[in-house]
């Protein structure tokens, strides 16, 4: 049979995730594989602990990249901390908050939704009176929702979450290594990302980060976690203390790939990475209308990686991105949801944000717009 892997040819991904991963990290994949519980390869998770801490700007010893994509570490953070009967409030303005809420929703937990039109912002003044209204245990938002550009206000709902008792879950999935995440300063007790977008590694891990009070709930649960798999307290004895137990086998060489990305971001130091990512953003918008492209998210609260676009009327979307992905091999993404045939999303994440590539974009759209 032919090896199809031998004819892929490089994609400029510019979509929503898979970003474009540095070619450290393709060569950090094929280290030797050690065994999950060799002395060498323990240095190298507390290597990737510690330097999650500085990426999430936290002080928090229980970070753990889940085994498994940013959904896993949306579903390993909900699972650990709703119990059956809990109060649940899930913002939402877009695809992703839709699936904190489908989670939650199968946990015999009390759900509630607050939604926000799509391409707008969570608003503080609204979470608060709903806050005052109910007592909540957990709250739950997504900072970059992918499916439209919106950039969540995830300090101001910390303050609210913090000042009302509650528990707070924040998605960063897309705005890890990207834009500034700061756990502590925002009150975050669970927070998960994923690593095929700012933080340039294929996908296949969720960093995931619990704060003592979270720790606190998961351990005084009345009900055991009903999912083995992602059981916080077990998957701890595993990444943490001195006498490390089996869990289940870590994907090893997916781990050697997300030390290495996390290497060259702190190398580049997370300020020079932000702003690598806010100058291509500047230069897209700017090239876009020049272009005539209108963006879908106010300037405001515009997500520097996930640049939603409104696609021109009479424009035919899935031949445009066809054209660009046969040849000119770069990938945009689709819209989703709401917003599938009306948008569409382009990603400056991780390797991919670089003013080069936006170039690359530009004349390739010029071409295919004309
Ligand atoms: N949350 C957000 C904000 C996302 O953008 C994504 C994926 O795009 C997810 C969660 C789910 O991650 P995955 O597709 O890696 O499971």
């Amino acid at each position: 049979m032919n090896n199809k892997l031998h004819s892929i040819k490089e994609i400029l991904l510019m979509g929503p995730g898979p970003s474009l991963p540095y070619p450290e990290v393709y060569d950090a994949l094929g280290t030797p594989t050690l065994g999950h519980l060799d002395p060498k390869f323990i240095e190298i998770m507390d290597d990737i602990k510690a330097m999650l801490k500085v990426v999430f700007n936290t002080e928090s010893d229980v970070i753990i990249p889940v085994s498994g994509t940013g959904s896993c570490g949306m579903e390993a953070a909900l699972v650990n901390l709703i119990e059956p009967g809990d109060s649940v409030l899930v913002l939402e303005n877009g695809v992703f908050g839709q699936r904190q809420y489908e989670i939650a929703s199968r946990l015999h937990a009390d759900v509630d939704i607050l939604s926000f039109p799509w391409g707008t912002a969570v608003v503080p003044d609204e979470v608060e009176k709903a806050l005052s209204k109910k007592k909540y245990k957990i709250v739950s938002m997504v900072h970059a929702e992918t499916s439209t550009g919106v950039c969540n206000p995830a300090g101001a709902i910390g303050e609210l979450t913090h000042s009302h008792g509650c528990c707070y879950i924040l998605d960063t999935v897309t705005s890890l290594g990207g834009i500034p995440v700061e756990i502590d300063k925002w009150h975050v007790d669970a927070s998960y990302s994923g690593t095929q977008k700012c933080l340039a590694c294929p996908p296949g891990l969720s960093p995931l980060v619990l704060s003592s009070k979270a720790m606190e709930i998961i351990r005084s649960r009345k009900t055991k976690i009903p999912n083995w798999y992602l059981d916080m307290n077990l998957i701890t004895q595993y990444w943490g203390g001195k006498q490390r137990a089996y869990h289940h086998t870590a994907p090893i060489n997916m781990l050697y790939g997300l030390y290495q990305s996390l290497l060259l971001v702190t190398e580049e130091t997370l300020a020079a990475v932000y702003k690598r990512h806010l100058d291509a953003h500047k230069f897209l918008v700017d090239e876009l209308k020049e272009l005539g492209l209108d963006m879908v998210v106010e300037e405001a609260y515009r997500l520097p990686m996930l640049n939603s676009i409104w696609i021109p009327s009479g424009v035919d979307d899935k031949s445009i991105r066809s054209r660009l992905l046969n040849e000119f091999f770069i990938e945009i993404g689709a819209g989703l949801g709401k917003f599938s045939g009306k948008v569409w999303r382009i990603g400056l994440m991780g390797n991919t944000a670089r003013k080069e590539n936006v170039s690359k974009l530009i004349r390739a759209l010029h071409e295919v717009l004309k």
